[in-house]
């Protein structure tokens, strides 16, 4: 079984390999994060940038408001390019975050490549694909 897995392995990498070019590989491997733009308007928080996030990391917009919603302990809602939370969020709270998000959800954990995407076999069983080194890792929760 073991060997099996890693011949798969060797495999999967030597397609990533032919697939991908050195200078793409090299152009692509650098994440440009944005600041978050935080406003607050009465009780609520604005996050005027919110869509400019999802667009960065390649990720469901959906998935990842989730996941800031669960974090915050709020309920915050797509309105075009912007998310609207309830209660006061500071900036510091939705940069630590994004931070995690992009440490859990986003970077290789093998090579810390952010070239990664995800796939889901069950509704609770998902995986971390890196598109530089081929690793294969499981990820938790339901943001994928
Ligand atoms: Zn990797």
């Amino acid at each position: 079984m073991k060997s099996q897995s890693a011949s798969d392995y060797e495999v999967l990498l030597k397609r990533l390999q032919d697939k991908v070019g050195n200078t793409a590989k090299k152009a692509r491997s650098r994440l440009e994060i944005p600041t978050p733009q935080i406003i607050w308007v009465g009780k609520n928080t604005i996050f005027r940038n919110f869509m400019d996030f999802p667009k960065a990391l390649r990720r469901d917009p959906e998935k990842f408001l989730l996941y800031l919603n669960k974090e915050l302990a709020s309920a915050g809602y797509i309105a075009g390019e912007r998310v609207i939370f309830l209660g006061h969020k500071t900036l510091s709270s939705f940069q630590a975050l994004i931070d995690r998000y992009i440490k859990d959800y986003v970077q290789c954990p093998v090579c810390g490549s952010p070239d990664t995407h995800t796939e889901k076999s069950k509704p609770k069983v998902a995986f971390l694909i890196c598109e530089a080194c081929g690793a294969k890792s499981s990820i938790k929760g339901n943001y994928a």
